[in-house]
């Protein structure tokens, strides 16, 4: 079986449309896939309008940023109702704060004599004006004042860099119980990219459901680490690509079956069913 429980579409940072990514992972063999944009299920929703074409399973996805402390946590929900009036009021509010967030970060670029236009990284910007750094980094590489994306968040658009302005985020604990009040499975996304492993049991208190164990760039020790603390306190295990378009792309990426065997009980287990 292949799966992948983790990838973006042009409503976030992708590069590639719900249509292209559908056919896409048609062509390539995917039975299982969900759409986890970023603080949004739009995509995830034009998708479903392909799947008589593509008829792969497709799992509402998202993936939400939060804030524990100080600190940037994505969750991965699956399997809400994405009517669910709290989440998507909570979404909304995230994903339309970035575009303020974006012309911040223009001008501090602006300040330090980068004369990069707020018009050149529109043209970039995804569905509904989505606006992430991986957009203000294509501006400023298709502009030439960049030749890659290391360079431009090695220079500018890291989070220590006086250029840099945080987003809007709900806190993590908040975010969870909105989830599970839509009837979704939150799942802490890579694992591997918090900055301390010791906030997995903050977030285990929280009533976390999930770890993102099998994600393409954690290393067999993660993925052995992560394992063990999911089993041992009867967490599922998910896994997934976090494909944003070709930059990214880790080829032929597929999660274990056991995957889909898990979310799928947790998803039949909220509902009753045996
Ligand atoms: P934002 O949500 O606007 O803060 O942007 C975060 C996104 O920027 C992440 O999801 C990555 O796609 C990308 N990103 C963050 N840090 C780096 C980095 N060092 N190199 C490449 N891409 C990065
Ligand atoms: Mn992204
Ligand atoms: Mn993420
Ligand atoms: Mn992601």
């Amino acid at each position: 079986m292949k799966i992948d429980l983790h990838l973006h579409t042009n409503y976030s940072d992708g590069k590639l449309s719900p249509e292209k990514l559908l056919k896409f992972a048609w062509e390539n063999h995917y039975e299982f896939l969900s759409i986890t944009d970023h603080d949004s299920t739009l995509g995830y929703q034009e998708a479903c309008n392909f799947l008589s074409v593509y008829p792969l399973e497709l799992i509402p996805g998202v993936e939400i940023s939060t804030n524990y402390q100080t600190t940037d946590v994505h969750i991965l929900a699956y399997y809400f109702d994405v009517n669910n009036e709290e989440l998507v009021d909570m979404l909304k509010k995230i994903y339309d704060s970035r575009y303020g967030r974006a012309k911040q970060i223009v001008q501090n670029l602006n300040q330090l004599g980068i004369d990069l236009q707020w018009e050149d990284v529109l043209k970039y910007a995804g569905k509904h004006k989505y606006i992430g750094r991986p957009h203000i980094a294509r501006a400023l590489i298709e502009n030439g004042f960049c030749k890659t994306i290391k360079s431009v968040f090695d220079n500018y658009l890291n989070n220590d860099s006086p250029i840099y302005v945080p987003k809007y985020r709900i806190d993590t604990a908040h975010a969870i119980e909105i989830i599970k009040n839509a009837g979704g499975i939150p799942v802490v996304a890579h694992p591997g990219r918090l900055e301390d492993d010791n906030l997995l049991y903050e977030f285990i208190d929280m009533g976390i459901e999930g770890i993102e164990v099998y994600y393409a760039s954690h290393s067999t020790g993660q993925i052995k680490f992560y394992e063990q603390i999911a089993l041992e306190h009867n967490l599922i295990r998910t896994g997934g690509s976090d494909f944003h378009g070709s930059d990214f792309y880790y080829l032929n990426y597929s999660a274990p079956d056991i995957c889909i065997k898990e979310l799928k009980s947790k998803y039949n287990h909220k509902r009753g069913i045996k």
